[in-house]
């Protein structure tokens, strides 16, 4: 039985690359120095591979940056703005993807890949601008593994994938151009060393719900790649879910081999294959390349001996699920973790292995799933109705109309970054620690005071980040030393690992919180992070079902709230940003999710007193699919992000006879531009063409961690400016219709 992974990390065991991208960028190295790292690491993710024993190894997945980004390179779909004369190749592929400040150009946006933590930069392809097509990068890595002895199979990411992800601003219909990108993969896999027997071509697009464009298109533009490829073998690659919908373009493509994330099949592997074409292969995705755990080898080892028995063994391949990018890259590097778990536990490099070793295995019993008996505690139900509650609420907060606030975080100075990491390391005291802490507190206490904002934060100066923190503060989570994945480029982060039962053993927030209601007469809202969320930036345990995790997050965060709410707490916000993106890919299971996600977010809330307002923010702005479990969530007040489209999702909100407090993001927190007070006032004015002023809420669309004090102070001024006017005009608007 064959074996491979799918893709191995880019960024290198010691983020090798990070720092070399640093070093390049700050001029203290050359293209040069940055492109040997680059095959050194290349060379390297090889050599893994194939001392692994793996059948193949992977290339062409290695990126400077972004696979996508080099994707636009190979198809000749730079935009045309990077495009000027006198710039270099290198010089566009890194405007593209951070801008140029002496060019003035913008980087293209980013989005998330899938329901990963993984940022593409998104392609915006042009029908009347295209450069040459340039397949150097494709063909060099492919010969770099064959010059070094490797047997190679080429990564591409395949033409429907790109397209549907990509931005179409300067094209009506994206799929138009699925015949000419079918001519230029065609060309690149033509162009391949004839070393090269194995190509993989990414599909992750077929676990959705396809456009009937992407439909119809698919099964033609294949076969031509196929018929390109000749003799070689072609795979076609799903992952993060379940392609089901999709089984008749992918049987008709007339490719070799079917790749399955074994992780996200919910449908019975037997009826899948029972339908396979007779000349296509399975390559089956046991190793989880999204988690850090071991492979439950029993488990795995008895579905590949079902296939083999079923399809026979050359028609089956052993395989990571999805590429290894999402999971850290060698255990060997974690040297505080206790001697069991980092036992339990396998990176990149062990994946390898496991994939490797997988085939031959003895088939045994499946490892030692605890049986788990969900508590599935009941949501409680004392609590009024909405109208009820707000009229009590109107009566205890007693704020003025078009209320103003802000989603929570203030920014992270330096100086905040410097007193948490001398306390991490020992250097100051607690005391010293948190006597610094309340200091921002206080400050950002008073700040706010003089701004005129009617609900105050704490500012969140204690957070180092909004999962991390939680579950520093929480039982059954642990911490790794070297575990970095890469977030988009240079970034990469290191999520907390969930591995035991999660409990709240002391209060979490709660003397921050408590001390900045202490300093003021108006009301303080309390931030904590949503079970989902909190989930869904963790690598998660896997002996125990999903919800049942978020479950024992959501009571841990229910002892919370309960505890804010005694110390005279009024507000209470549930941050849940991930809440769309930790949804399944498969339509078919979004029921089950929302009902789980929004079961979590009650059991927190559905406790609370009918006095106590609960908050929600959600990063987001498409919300028209989902409302329904929007309104289910029963929140007071929710906080999104209103994005450029802000009155398309005011239109879900009204349409959907949404009838509680709504907090459009009024100005975008990614950029420095400070919006102006006319400007803000403007954009209530529409706000209120769509929605009630009883229900509108006035805040920016996101915390303001990331900037400067300086651009936060002019633009919350000119937000609360806005607000007042606003109120004047509303309040001459009242009196005229009285009188
Ligand atoms: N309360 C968090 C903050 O203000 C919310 C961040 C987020 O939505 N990502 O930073
Ligand atoms: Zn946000």
């Amino acid at each position: 039985m064959q074996t491979h992974i799918l893709g191995f990390p880019s960024i290198g065991s010691r983020r090798e690359l990070k720092f070399a991208l640093e070093n390049f960028w700050a001029g203290k190295a050359t293209l040069s120095d940055l492109e040997k790292t680059a095959e050194n690491l290349k060379l390297e993710s090889f050599r893994t591979q194939s001392d692994a024993g793996l059948s193949y190894v992977t290339a062409g997945d290695f990126s400077l940056y972004d696979r996508m980004l080099d994707t636009m390179f190979m198809l000749g779909l730079v935009p045309r703005r990077y495009t000027f004369g006198d710039m270099t190749k290198a010089e566009m592929y890194f405007a593209m993807a951070r801008g140029d400040a002496l060019r003035n150009l913008a980087a293209l946006p980013m989005k998330k890949w899938f329901n990963t933590n993984y940022h593409y930069i998104v392609p915006e392809p042009d029908i009347t601008f295209r450069q040459e097509p340039d397949f150097s990068k494709l063909t060099s890595d492919v010969s770099l593994a064959v010059e070094h002895g490797y047997a190679p199979k080429a990564v591409l990411i395949g033409p429907a994938t790109f397209l549907a992800l990509s931005n179409p601003v300067w094209i009506k219909n994206r799929w138009e151009l699925m015949d000419e990108l079918a001519e230029i993969y065609c060309a690149a896999i033509k162009q391949l060393p004839a070393e090269c027997k194995f190509i993989q071509i990414d599909e992750p697009i077929l676990c959705t719900e396809l456009e009937k464009e992407a439909w119809l298109s698919f099964i033609p533009t294949h076969r031509k790649i196929k018929d390109a490829a000749s003799d070689r073998k072609l795979m076609l690659t799903t992952y993060f879910g379940d392609p089901l919908l999709n089984m008749t373009p992918i049987y008709e493509s007339g490719y070799d081999v079917i790749h399955l994330d074994i992780t996200c099949i919910r449908h019975d592997m037997k009826d899948i294959i029972s339908e396979l074409p007779a000349h296509m292969s399975v390559s089956a995705g046991v190793v989880n390349g999204r988690n850090i755990w071991k492979t439950d080898t029993g488990r795995a080892k008895g579905l590949l001996d079902m296939l083999e028995r079923r399809l026979g063994g050359e028609r089956v391949m052993c395989a990571s699920s999805c590429s290894l990018l999402h999971c850290p890259v060698d255990i060997r590097n974690e040297n505080r973790l206790e001697g069991t778990l980092k036992n339990s536990m396998a990176f990149a490099v062990q994946k390898c292995r496991e994939t490797a070793a997988l085939p031959s295995h003895m088939a045994g019993a499946s490892g030692t799933a605890v049986q788990y008996t969900a508590a599935k505690t009941e949501i409680a139900t004392d609590r009024s109705p909405y109208s009820v509650r707000r009229k009590i609420q109107e009566e205890t907060l007693c704020l003025p109309p078009l209320p103003t606030t802000t989603i929570g975080s203030f920014p992270q100075t330096q100086h905040i970054r410097s007193l948490r990491s001398r306390f991490k390391s020992g250097e100051i005291s607690g005391e010293t620690y948190e006597s610094g802490i309340k200091k921002e507190i206080y400050d950002n206490i008073q700040r706010q005071i003089k701004l005129g904002l009617d609900v105050l934060v704490h500012g969140e100066p204690e957070r180092n980040d909004m999962a991390e923190y939680f579950g520093e503060n929480l039982e059954g989570f642990c911490f790794l030393e070297n575990g970095w994945v890469q977030s988009y480029g240079s970034r990469c982060v290191k999520p907390p690992v969930i591995h035991g039962d999660v409990r709240r053993v002391k209060p979490i927030t709660l003397k921050w919180i408590k001390y900045a209601a202490s300093l003021t007469e108006k009301p303080v809202k309390a931030i904590l992070t949503g079970p989902v969320t909190i989930a869904k930036w963790s690598f998660m345990r896997e002996d125990i079902p999903q919800e049942a995790v978020w479950e024992q997050i959501a009571l841990a965060l229910r002892g919370e709230a309960l505890e804010l709410e005694q110390a005279g707490i009024p507000i209470i916000q549930i941050d849940e940003p991930a809440f769309v993106e930790a949804m399944p890919l498969g339509i078919e299971m979004h029921e089950h999710y929302f009902n789980d996600a929004v079961r979590c977010f009650r059991l927190v809330t559905s406790v609370l007193k009918d006095s106590t307002q609960v908050h929600t923010h959600m990063c987001y702005s498409e919300f028209d699919r989902i409302m329904p479990h929007i309104k289910r969530l029963d929140a007071d007040v929710i906080s999104i992000e209103a994005g450029r489209s802000e009155m398309g999702v005011l239109e879900s909100f009204r349409r959907s006879g949404y009838k509680s407090g709504i907090g459009a993001g009024l100005y975008d927190i990614h950029s420095s531009r400070i919006p102006t007070a006319t400007e803000l006032s403007g954009k209530i004015d529409r706000i209120l063409k769509y929605i009630p002023a009883e229900q509108v809420w006035i805040n920016p669309d996101c915390g303001l961690k990331t900037r400067g004090w300086g651009e936060t102070l002019s633009a919350l001024q000119n937000m609360v400016t806005a607000a007042v006017l606003m109120r004047g005009r509303l309040k001459k608007k009242n009196e005229k219709a009285i009188g």
